[in-house]
């Protein structure tokens, strides 16, 4: 923690962040335990900045004493080369979401995957992870299928509209992994025999509204784990939900990456219930 003692400035760097919800969940957690700390957004959006200012932003946050930044779209990569050093979990995903600021030093890590684990976790317990198929191998997907893995995966197929993408990461895994993961060609082929279905492309967002797959490749017996969380309620979960099948929304993935952030930047261990029931009712303000 600062040297200030109680207070802690943080912040995030993104492009478009101007409805985050990081702000208030930190703050809010924050002031729980007597801490006073300020949550900076830092939108490129607002100032015509792009990934290339990212250094002359780092070196200033250092110089102004922020304790870490949450990084998000588009510099979860291009932090990396800025960074003194990164997180095991951040090296293997290859994407930092938060950075801790410490004697001036930027360490990178990645608490993207243990959030998605975490919500996992709580929102589907039972769940059998016989054999995973993950949609969308970008950035979100790339940070989840550690976390799957790590969490006993006996298969996991990847697809990805950009087949390559796919294959480039099952390659990766398998790796680390070995021959538990696989590239397939669509999601017909891969949810054949499947036991869940976690979605991780940007489809269902309310600027890109509408269903990744075709809805009649789901069934009941299927667990589905959405990572889109605005709107809360997407496309996928409301024909996931329709049909019965077990399913986690994005919000759950939020909080647990929030959690993680707010740990390694303060040191204190955050109540992370208490923060997803703050985040809920953030949602259901926005609502209405
Ligand atoms: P990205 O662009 O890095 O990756 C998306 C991938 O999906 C790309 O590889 C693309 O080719 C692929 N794709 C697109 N449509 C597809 C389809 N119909 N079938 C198969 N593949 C398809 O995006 P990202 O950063 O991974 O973000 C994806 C979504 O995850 C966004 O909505 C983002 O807001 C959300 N997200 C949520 C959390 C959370 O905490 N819940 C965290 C990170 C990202």
């Amino acid at each position: 923690m600062s040297a200030a003692g109680n207070k802690l400035l943080v912040g995030l760097i993104g492009a478009g962040i101007q409805r985050s919800l990081s702000p208030a969940m930190h703050e809010e957690e924050a002031r729980h335990h007597g801490l006073r700390l300020h949550y900076q957004l830092i939108d490129l959006d607002l100032n015509g900045a792009t990934p290339e200012h990212l250094q002359p932003l780092l070196a200033a946050a250092r110089v102004m004493g922020f304790a870490g930044l949450n990084i998000t779209y588009p510099c979860k990569q291009a932090v990396i080369p800025l960074l003194d050093e990164l997180s095991p979990q951040a090296q293997a995903m290859g994407a930092v979401n938060t950075v801790v600021i410490d004697g001036g030093r930027l360490v990178g890590h990645n608490t993207d995957g243990s959030g998605w684990a975490w919500g996992f976790q709580r929102a589907l317990p039972d769940a059998d992870l016989g054999c995973v198929v993950l949609l969308g191998a970008g950035g979100a997907g790339s940070a989840i299928v550690d976390a799957v893995l790590g969490l006993g995966a006996a298969q996991l197929r990847l697809v990805d509209t950009d087949p390559a993408r796919a294959q480039v990461l099952a390659d990766e895994l398998n790796r680390r992994f070995p021959f538990r993961v696989s590239a397939q060609g669509d999601a017909d082929q891969a949810l054949q025999g499947a036991t869940g279905l976690i979605h991780a492309t940007p489809t269902g967002m309310a600027k890109l509204p509408g269903l990744p797959l075709a809805a009649e490749l789901l069934r009941p017996s299927l667990w589905v784990s959405e990572v889109v969380y605005v709107p809360i309620e997407t496309e996928l979960l409301k024909a996931a939900r329709a049909l019965g099948c077990p399913t986690m929304d994005g919000g759950t993935m939020a909080v647990g990456q929030a959690v993680g952030a707010f740990e390694l930047f303060t040191g204190l261990k955050a109540d992370a219930v208490r923060m997803e029931q703050h985040f809920r009712q953030l949602l259901e303000h926005r609502r209405t």
